[in-house]
């Protein structure tokens, strides 16, 4: 289990000064008792808010049709049960959209060689590379190059169609840690990246969606990756290059982009494919993403068989 130091129990929701209604949760997933749930993370509890699939359909709302009344809820007395025992899932399951940036850091630019792009560099994943906080991350057969990314992730929480920078940040209902893992072998050898990127269980994500208020510059951030420990990612979001604002405004001007949808926002350097030699993820390592303010995000590696 993963607990957000600034998660507060009891806390209040005052009104910001433009009077806009403020909501900081940290929205989970999670099994109990083998039932499925969602509800929000404090400190040594998590209170219970409803049924797992429930958090999927409301995460495909617009957001101003249920995070007053969620926060309010907050604010009651529901009932809760010790964070212990809660087994967390990915806080979200099948957006209709994961977007993900190429060379959106400048350090992690420098250390491949390329130029920082002047519009996104943007590939996609599918749902079925979601895998949550305590799940694996299972190495295929034949992978041997298998690699981490941290990536601040940021989900829609309202329809963004046609967007101006200016308002964008509008439409973003929070924040979650991502794993970009790749299969560095197979995305070369494919020339394009859907399926060296897009394996079963390449997207962990989680452990929470912490909500935009709480996080008032997401460009601000401490953001780690490590291994067994070792630190082999070490930035901040301040390294982005196509900040999330300008990022959300251009994606909307191609796609409509929906509530529940995912952009991951690239990472800083340190990558295994950068290192010398090249540090890959082996069977039995555990690799950990780890954003302030946001948590950690931690999952062992695993190999499978050929044949299911
Ligand atoms: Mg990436």
């Amino acid at each position: 289990m993963f607990f957000p130091a600034s998660v507060a129990s009891g806390k209040k929701h005052p009104a910001s000064p433009k009077g806009e209604q403020k909501h900081t949760m940290h929205l989970v997933r999670f099994t109990h008792q083998g039932h499925e749930k969602f509800g929000l993370l404090r400190q040594e509890e998590v209170i219970v808010l409803g049924e797992g699939r429930d958090l999927e359909s409301i995460l495909h709302r617009d957001m101003d049709s249920w995070l007053p009344d969620m926060a309010h809820r907050n604010l009651s007395i529901p009932p809760s049960i010790p964070a212990g025992e809660a087994r967390l899932q990915a806080p979200l399951a099948h957006p209709s959209k994961m977007l993900f940036l190429g060379l959106n850091y400048a350090d992690h630019a420098r250390e491949t060689g390329a130029s920082l792009p002047k519009e996104p560099v943007l590939f996609a994943k599918f749902p079925n590379s979601i895998t949550g906080p305590q799940g694996d991350i299972q190495r295929p057969p034949g992978v041997a190059q298998l690699d981490y990314e941290a990536e601040l992730g940021v989900i829609l929480g309202r329809r963004a169609h046609r967007i101006p920078p200016g308002r964008a940040m509008d439409h973003v209902l929070g924040y979650t840690c991502v794993n970009d893992i790749s299969a560095r072998d197979i995305q070369t050898r494919d020339r394009q990246w859907t399926r060296g990127k897009s394996a079963d269980t390449f997207c962990p994500l989680g452990p929470s969606i912490v909500t935009r208020d709480e996080i008032p510059d997401p460009h601000t951030l401490k953001i780690q990756a490590r291994v067994n420990g070792e630190v082999r990612q070490d930035s901040t979001t301040a390294q982005m290059h196509l900040k999330i604002p300008e990022v959300i405004s251009t994606l909307s001007q191609t796609m409509t982009l929906e509530p529940g949808d995912l952009i991951s926002t690239g990472t800083p350097a340190g990558v295994g494919m950068a290192r010398r030699p090249p540090a890959w993820l082996r069977d039995g390592d555990t690799v950990e993403v780890t954003i302030e303010k946001i948590g950690s995000l931690k999952n062992r590696v695993q190999g499978t068989p050929e044949w299911a």
